[in-house]
């Protein structure tokens, strides 16, 4: 084969078939796959402290091996305690977690760790608290550098991808570089074989930085080139002209329990005006969490299905779908259009109010018959056979927790002859303006700045792992004895669903024995769809008073009843989901709470979850959650999770506006990108991928 980097991975003498077979199951067949399997994260080795220099008060990360490690309760305060005794060749030391007990399942004498944290001293001794951990044994990088984390699969280490991924980047003389030298000089860019080098054994913060501006401005030039080459001459989709009932909407605005606040009325003109157009309407509302955006998509829906169309409402998950359904269902009973429920799960139909179950077969011919009705549900419309006709409108709550194949499968489904329903989607991320302008060029954007008025801010504290007991015994029980209710969350595990459902089940009996004259529900992704929808209806309906439960509950779901929040683990959490958990309370018109309890606290988690206390604006929250951002994660930030982007996030607007620049520029030179001919690849390819 003529181009090295297309050579089998065998091609490298170290890679033999069993292991080529492995490297296969993760998507890398090639050299040019090996090298551009990119690491998730980084591991600082670089500052070890031997145990017997440790200080009290400083923060470390120490090498030790693991002598002993069991599971015990506190007597008095009922508290989870994991004990291990650690030592190095210096010398030995205590580790404490609280209230992790399947540490002790994980982690096993023999162990090699990585612990960083703050060493404390108890009773004379010194002691690792809560620290973090990672496991060494396949530690194969040189200590003065960051060390690469890569995604892996059974049977390969991160030794071995260590070992590889730099095997062929020597073996890689040159990188083919879709940016032409001149180009690369003028943004300061490195080329791409040093690029790679950068990205994957960075020497310290700045090469890895260094290494991530270029990906990242690839990416988004590509992006930019794409869009407008896209662009040019094509006719704008043509949607349905769905006149603006000014009555109807009036109407229904003064059987509301509350007055729309003035952003939300500015908000459902735009759309309403918008969708009396011919042309198809691409809109995003944008609003923090609770500030009312569903009630401003029910104008447009039910303005929609009064002149005779279907309006369709997308929710990223089953819960939702079903609260959104019933939502509905009660704003519209006085209307005689049907409200249907559709997920895998559930089947439900609403006719004046009140939602029953209803067969498939019976949902199916009323969504052929062709008359009006609201379809609510999840991506299971897109994946069965659900063919509503006449779609007028289509809401999509939170439409980056779609995936592109969902929302192409969308358009296809909305689409009738060459007529596109109107699209509104609704988002809690403060995107800003002119980033989400410059990103989508057709897009329009409201955007609610202000919440419903009277509304209190959640009150928020850090909780340290002493106070925990009390904190539920006496705050989190003073608001359940006033009647109202509370949410317990368990930390969130990236790691493993396993390990997520016994923390949340652990968490779960302690406060069943914390409380245990109250009704404590739980709630997690494992159970059965029924047992959730059941679990939470009666959560809404007060016949429980605290529910713990998994990061399930994240977005949306509304009970205005709920004013505690408990978020254990708090420091595992992005701090805009922190903001979006928060959200959960506050809803109602009593003053709430929000607590956040880290299992570990370094100065840094400190920062980040007294930010969280102090700021109840969502918008900057994202930004200094990228701000304080450690030398951690390489890979766009989910939380932005904004047009699928894979390297760039909110927070690159810098780079963002420059690529676009140079883009027009280019294609001005340019306009079929003759000259350059492994940008106008790239830009199909990225532009291809963000399609929607
Ligand atoms: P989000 O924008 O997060 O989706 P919701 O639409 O779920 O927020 O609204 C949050 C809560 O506020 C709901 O209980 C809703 O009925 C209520 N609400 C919406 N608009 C107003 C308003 N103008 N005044 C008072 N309450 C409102
Ligand atoms: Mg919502």
């Amino acid at each position: 084969m003529d181009d090295p980097l297309q050579q089998p991975v065998t091609a490298l003498k170290s890679i033999g078939p069993s292991v080529a077979k492995r490297l296969e199951g993760l998507g890398v067949r090639t050299i040019q796959d090996l090298l551009w399997h990119l690491p998730f994260r980084y591991e600082d080795f670089r500052i070890v402290t031997p145990i017997a220099e440790l200080r009290i008060g400083q923060s470390v990360t120490v090498h030790a091996t693991v002598d002993f490690i069991a599971n015990r309760r506190s007597p008095r305060r009922r508290m989870h305690l994991t004990e291990a005794l650690v030592r190095d060749e210096s010398g030995s030391l205590q580790v404490i977690w609280f209230n992790q007990p399947f540490l002790a399942k994980t982690i096993k004498p023999g162990d090699h760790l990585m612990l960083s944290g703050t060493l404390q001293s108890r009773v004379g001794r010194l002691q690792l608290a809560s620290p973090a951990y990672e496991r060494i044994a396949d530690l194969a990088v040189r200590r003065d550098r960051l060390a690469p984390v890569y995604p892996t699969t059974a049977g390969l280490t991160q030794k071995q991808l260590r070992f590889f991924i730099s095997l062929a980047l020597r073996h890689a003389t040159t990188v083919p570089d879709a940016l032409p030298a001149h180009l690369r000089k003028e943004h300061r860019l490195p080329d791409m074989r040093q690029t790679l080098w950068y990205v994957h054994f960075p020497k310290d913060e700045q090469e890895r930085e260094t290494g991530l501006r270029r990906l990242k401005f690839d990416e988004l030039l590509a992006f930019h080139l794409g869009r407008r080459m896209n662009e040019r001459g094509a006719p704008r989709p043509a949607g349905p002209v769905i006149p603006f009932s000014a009555d109807v909407v009036k109407a229904f605005i003064a059987r509301l329990p509350f007055a729309l606040t003035p952003a939300q009325k500015r908000a459902a003109w735009d759309i309403l005006q918008d969708v009396e157009k011919s042309e198809a309407m691409n809109r995003l509302l944008e609003g923090d969490v609770g500030s009312g955006k569903t009630v401003v998509a029910a104008m447009a829906m039910l303005n929609a299905l009064h002149h005779g169309f279907t309006a369709a409402y997308l929710a990223p998950t089953e819960i939702l779908a079903q609260q959104h359904a019933r939502t509905f269902a009660s704003l519209f009973a006085e209307y005689d259009f049907p409200v249907v429920l559709w997920t895998h799960g559930f089947h439900h139909l609403a006719r004046s109010g009140a939602m029953r179950p209803a067969t498939r077969k019976r949902l199916t011919t009323l969504v052929a018959a062709g008359k009006p009705f609201l379809l609510v549900g999840t991506h299971a419309i897109l994946e069965e056979d659900v063919r509503p006709t006449n779609l007028g409108i289509v809401v999509v709550d939170e439409q980056h927790r779609f995936s592109v194949a969902q929302r192409q499968l969308l358009h296809e489904k909305g689409r009738a002859a060459d007529r596109l329903p109107h699209f509104l989607s609704l988002t809690a991320t403060p995107i800003p303006r002119t980033l989400a302008l410059s990103l989508a060029g057709d897009l329009k954007i409201s955007i609610i700045r202000q919440l419903p008025k009277g509304r209190k801010p959640v009150a928020t504290q850090l909780i340290v792992s002493e106070r925990r007991v009390q904190l539920y015994r006496r705050e989190v029980e003073a608001q359940l004895a006033a009647g109202r209710q509370a949410f317990v969350l368990a930390p969130h595990i990236e790691t493993s669903e396993k390990l997520e459902t016994a923390s949340v089940l652990d968490l779960h009996r302690e406060l069943a024995a914390l409380l245990p004259h109250r009704k404590i529900g739980l709630l997690h992704g494992k159970l059965p769809s029924v047992e959730k929808e059941s679990v939470l209806a009666a959560f809404v309906q007060k016949k429980l008073d605290a529910l713990v439960s998994t990061t399930v509950i994240e977005v949306g779901i509304d009970v205005p009843n709920a004013t505690v929040m408990v978020i254990e683990g708090a420091e595992r959490f992005g701090l805009a989901q922190l903001h979006q958990l928060r959200g959960r309370v506050g809803r109602g018109e009593h003053q709430s709470f929000c607590y956040l309890l880290p299992t570990m606290i370094t100065p840094l988690v400190r920062r980040r979850l007294e930010a969280v206390c102090r700021t109840t604006d969502g918008f900057s929250l994202a930004e200094l959650d990228l701000e304080l951002r450690g030398p951690g994660d390489l890979v766009g930030l989910e939380q932005s999770g904004f047009l699928d982007f894979r390297f760039a996030t909110l927070g690159d607007h810098v780079l963002m506006q420059q690529t676009a620049r140079l883009a027009e520029r280019l294609l001005k030179e340019d306009a079929e990108l003759k000259r350059y001919s492994g940008l106008r690849i790239a830009a199909q390819c990225e532009f291809a991928s963000h399609r929607e």
